[in-house]
């Protein structure tokens, strides 16, 4: 491990070691949950269905018709006279903008063995199946923070349609010091890196720990030249000194425990200091509270993980992992347990410091560390988020408008609005009331696609009888045999 940082100490990991796999003459005799057979109509009307728009002023709107033609949404309460081929029964429930989550590290394509030239990838990712935890959980967009070439392919499964999947984002992550992966040491070494990463198509960077200081300031600075947001960890090099860290176009922070590393006392006071700082200079907050929660929790035991309903859907070879090859579990005491389970509280005091400050904070989870479920952690987020202090809605922005700006694609998703893409999930009950309420799902638009709670419960149950059927082919502890 490069740092001394709980969440992510994976992100390296997942460059390298990301999977989702089985073997190649595996794969072809597989079904692919079926997902061919969901139809795109060319419009779809939603009748009778209350809005919650997620505009900054958020206005419900009762009993509303919706249509939506090519995928996007044509029209609200205006008399269409096009003829939809699909027309969903919206009485009595509640229409959101589909959710993101704005930190996750998606499995791809791995080669676990030795290299050699023409080698490739020995465990392959079935991307479909990767990818339906997030469509059955209303995640319509990710941000994958440690992106490499793979996930472009991954993302162009879900354009052609082959694979149902929500938008994905990718950043480009650069450390220091001597490791393997994107590595810059010197700050013109940091601005080429940068200039790599925008010729290869990323659209952000990820800033990590080994990073010295004035690299740091070097890539943020060639980032905004090359039009790219920055989000990142902290680097170590800011110990003590943590003021330096916030120059202009450091525009997010990937955890909260990236302000906890930076405290002594783990006081409200310092809690206040650091969305100061957050504040004058326009850095952003993805707090990741469910993950550093996971790491408290796996630090006792391995019961929680072991008993995590929606740990069926994980791949085998990762259950394998979380459950046999554990290191938060393995590394334990009681010393250890104090001072995560302090984390923990302190980084709600956090959020809340931060919200009282005005620093907009937005939902990402770091789907990937043992525990956190890809789309099912969402839900787990927004509730640690309404825990801390934000109000329902606030979350829900958190997950929605919020991040879609973030992302700079505030004119294309986040809101329920005329104009924007038909990413949109159908609830039962009113988020508003009960944040709880995001899980009671009826229905997803991904992309201008209709999938029901029905064609979603038959694709997780295939997915189910795979990971049960293939769980005996997978052993952590075999991975570079394969
Ligand atoms: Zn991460």
């Amino acid at each position: 491990m490069r740092d001394s940082s709980y969440y992510c100490l994976f992100a390296q990991f997942f460059i390298v070691l990301a999977l989702n796999g089985c073997t190649a003459s595996e794969q072809s005799s597989i079904s692919n949950l079926k997902q061919n057979k969901i139809p795109l109509e060319d419009i779809y009307i939603i009748k009778n269905v209350n809005i919650i728009p997620m505009t900054p002023e958020n206005k419900t709107i009762k009993n509303a018709t919706v249509v939506i033609k090519n995928k996007k949404i044509l029209s609200i309460n205006s008399r269409i006279s096009d003829k939809a081929s699909s027309i969903i029964d919206g009485r009595g429930k509640w229409l959101i903008p589909g959710l993101i989550d704005m930190h996750v590290h998606n499995l791809a394509d791995v080669n676990f063995s030795a290299n050699y030239p023409t080698k490739g990838a020995t465990l392959f990712a079935k991307t479909q199946h990767f990818m339906l935890l997030y469509i059955a959980n209303a995640v319509t967009t990710v941000f994958e923070l440690s992106a490499r070439v793979e996930h472009f392919g991954q993302r162009n499964e879900i354009l052609k349609g082959q694979v149902i999947g929500p938008r994905v984002a990718l950043a480009f992550l650069i450390d220091g010091g001597n490791v393997s992966g994107n590595v810059a040491n010197t700050p013109s070494d940091g601005r080429q890196t940068v200039r790599i990463a925008k010729a290869q198509g990323y659209e952000f960077i990820k800033l990590y720990s080994g990073l010295d200081t004035e690299t740091f300031k070097a890539i943020v600075d060639e980032a905004n030249k090359q039009g790219m947001k920055v989000v990142g960890h902290i680097p170590n090099a800011f110990r003590g000194r943590l003021r330096e860290a916030f120059i202009p176009h450091f525009d997010m922070v990937a955890h909260a425990e990236e302000y906890s590393k930076q405290s002594k006392d783990l006081s409200d006071e310092d809690a206040r200091g650091f969305a100061t700082l957050a504040k004058n200079n326009g850095t952003w907050l993805t707090p990741t509270l469910t993950t550093m929660v996971w790491i408290a929790n796996q630090t006792r035991s391995l019961d929680g993980v072991r008993n995590l309903p929606s740990l069926k859907y994980v791949h085998p070879l990762m259950q394998s992992k979380w459950l046999n090859s554990n290191h938060y579990n393995q590394e334990t005491d009681p010393k250890r347990v104090a001072r995560i389970d302090d984390m923990v509280n302190f980084h709600l005091r956090l959020v809340k410091a931060f919200k009282e400050a005005g620093v907009p904070i937005v939902a990402g989870t770091d789907a990937g560390v043992s525990g956190v479920v890809w789309g099912y952690s969402l839900h787990d987020e927004l509730e640690l988020l309404v825990k801390a202090g934000l109000t329902t809605e606030e979350a829900l922005a958190s997950a929605t408008r919020l991040p879609a700006t973030w992302l700079k694609l505030g004119d294309k998703i986040g809101t329920v609005e005329v104009g924007k893409y038909a990413d949109l999930v159908l609830l039962d009950a009113n988020p508003l009331e009960n944040i709880h309420n995001t899980r009671k799902i009826s229905g997803v638009f991904a992309n201008g696609r209709w999938i029901s709670k029905k064609i979603i419960g038959t694709m997780l149950n295939d997915l189910e009888k795979w990971n049960n059927n293939n769980k005996d082919k997978f052993d952590w502890k075999n991975r570079s045999e394969y």
